[in-house]
């Protein structure tokens, strides 16, 4: 395995970090944001702070288009913090003949472990096999083409396990397995990558707003048929102030909020979006060691089990089904919490998962374009641009994988639109914040910015205490989120700028009010209040 990792560093040679000074990105500046942003026209405003909108900010600013992004809720809030984690390939995709999203993804998979290589690190995986010399070529022949779309240097091509070898990194696999397939995807913290574009558009001149509600589209004819877009309401979600902001062109990057956002534009045409929920749960690493990811398939169905090591846990999802609920903070219920054991259990019947093995848990909702599929399993995951009468653009679809392919498509046709010229899509090059992988959290979660973290625990022996005990984020990541990553709640913090709410719930409730209280001078905020909204706002 050694000789492997090795090759694994060489083959994605991190981009060096060619960042400038970061930026003051705190609380402090945000009337000054709200200002600049009454105070100008822009050419582009960005509704929607995931990676999606967050990519397109970054890919337009670095243009030198004057972009503003505006965010209901947090940065990474929505679907973006509520993934599997993956950057992936899409072997699944190739499965169902989509070459082309699986060429996309693997390239840009390959491209972000030199952009972000502390943060998008190779995972090895197993396809476990129980369809005989049948499916054992026909998942071998997929992978071959996987690795061709990839340009995979020898040493990382996929490679048939025995049983035995395939029992040693998935102990406790069913015997109706006969080995597996081994090959290469790559992980990452989804809220972390969203931050870390976030912060990489402020640098680069864009504007970036978290709690800063579109309420309303304004239309320069008064909302005639064939008014454009002119601007928006937007209020501010903390001190409920309302603003007024000029725009040249709108775009709508809410995932499975977007017809909602088309209806403050006063569209009132076919609805684009429809939902598919996915729900994970997490369990302590120990009661399921494994030493790769595993993706179990269920002979007959399009859908794949992952088992995932993350964190220090051991990630397990995902369901995928229409919904129809509410959008906001959608949760793992306990119908999705049994299945999810029930499929693990019967893959690996001797782990013997309980409820009671379940230290934490989430829920995302896929923002999927609409279509006549009954399954959701089997609508197409490409993205969709649509353009509405009032100008409108719509973006939606997609992967977390494929932000900044699709940020390059949505901004070429913006700077069309715009009439001037734009230099060409530059993000290929921008790093973020890249430095080598490490096995030091810091690092891992900060990259080159790790040396501002350590210089800030260095300021007061308590800042490089553990917030949660047996946790490894200490108060000086939250310092560093509050001073450069515009954190503005605790349950930012603890939810998606750490992930220590999603990793260890129970420790973190208990020790809420403790962090709330040593924060305080720094956050300026009042302690009850916010652990009361952490709590309300639950992984
Ligand atoms: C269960 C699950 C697993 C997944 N796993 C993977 C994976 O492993 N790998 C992968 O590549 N992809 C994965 N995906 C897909 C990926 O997570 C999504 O494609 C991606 O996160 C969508 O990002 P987005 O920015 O479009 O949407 P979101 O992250 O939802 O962002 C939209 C934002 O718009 C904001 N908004 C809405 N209305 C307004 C308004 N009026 N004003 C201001 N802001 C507003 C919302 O608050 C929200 O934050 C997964 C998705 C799910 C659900």
């Amino acid at each position: 395995m050694a000789k492997r990792e090795d090759q694994i560093q060489e083959h994605s040679r991190p981009m060096t970090s060619s960042c400038s000074p970061m930026v003051d990105w705190s609380d402090q500046t945000r009337d000054q944001d709200f200002e600049r942003l009454a105070s100008q026209e822009w050419d582009l405003l960005v509704v929607g702070g995931g990676i999606t909108g967050c990519g397109i900010a970054l890919d337009a600013a670095s243009r030198g288009i004057k972009v503003a992004l505006l965010e209901q809720y947090d940065f990474s809030s929505g679907t973006s913090s509520r993934s599997s984690k993956l950057i992936h390939g899409g072997l699944r995709y190739l499965k169902q003949g989509q070459l082309w999203t699986t060429l996309e993804s693997s390239r840009e998979k390959g491209l972000l472990r030199k952009l972000a290589p502390h943060l998008v690190r190779d995972l090895p995986f197993l396809f476990p096999i129980s369809g005989g010399w049948k499916q054992r070529t026909i998942v071998g022949l997929g992978l071959w083409v996987y690795d061709l779309m990839a340009r995979r240097p020898r040493g990382l091509l996929h490679q048939h396990l025995s049983t035995q070898e395939t029992e040693k990194m998935i102990p406790g696999l069913s015997e109706k397995y006969d080995g597996s397939l081994l090959y290469f995807d790559a992980e990452t913290d989804d809220a972390r990558l969203t931050v870390h574009v976030a912060k990489r558009a402020v640098m680069e001149g864009a504007l970036l707003l978290n709690y800063a509600k579109v309420e309303k589209f304004l239309l320069n004819g008064d909302s005639a048929p064939g008014s454009a877009i002119s601007g928006a309401m937007v209020r501010d979600t903390i001190s409920g102030k309302e603003y007024t902001l000029r725009a040249k062109l709108a775009i709508n990057a809410t995932g499975v909020w977007c017809d909602e956002t088309r209806e403050r534009a006063h569209v009132s045409e076919d609805k684009l979006v429809q939902a598919s929920k996915g729900a994970h749960i997490l369990i302590p690493y120990e009661r399921l060691p494994i030493s790769g990811a595993a993706a179990l398939g269920k002979p007959g169905s399009n859908r794949l089990l992952f088992l995932i090591p993350w964190e220090g846990r051991t990630l397990i999802g995902t369901t995928d089904d229409f919904y129809d609920g509410p959008l906001n903070n959608p949760q793992a219920d306990e119908i999705e919490t049994a299945s999810l054991l029930e499929q693990v259990n019967s893959a690996l019947p001797q782990i013997k998962l309980t409820k009671a093995d379940v230290v934490g848990s989430f829920a995302g909702l896929r923002p999927l374009a609409k279509s006549e599929h009954q399954d959701s399993s089997k609508v197409s995951r490409e993205e969709r641009i649509h353009e509405d009468e009032t100008g409108l653009i719509t973006i939606l679809g997609g992967k977390l994988t494929t932000y900044r392919q699709m940020a390059e498509n949505v901004v070429n046709l913006v700077a069309k639109k715009l009439g001037r010229s734009f230099p060409r899509c530059r993000t290929k090059s921008i790093s973020l914040f890249a430095s080598p992988v490490s096995k030091d959290p810091i690092q891992s979660s900060f990259g080159s910015e790790a040396m501002r973290v350590q210089r800030i625990a260095d300021e007061c022996p308590r800042w490089r205490q553990p917030m949660v005990p047996g946790q490894s984020p200490i108060y000086a990541a939250a310092i560093y989120a509050l001073r450069y990553e515009r954190a503005v709640k605790l349950s930012d913090l603890l939810l998606r700028r750490t992930r220590l709410g999603v990793l260890d719930w129970k420790g973190t409730q208990v020790s809420a009010l403790q962090i709330a209280n040593t924060l305080a001078e720094e956050a300026r905020w009042n302690p009850e209040r916010e652990v009361a909204g952490l709590l309300e706002e639950q992984p």
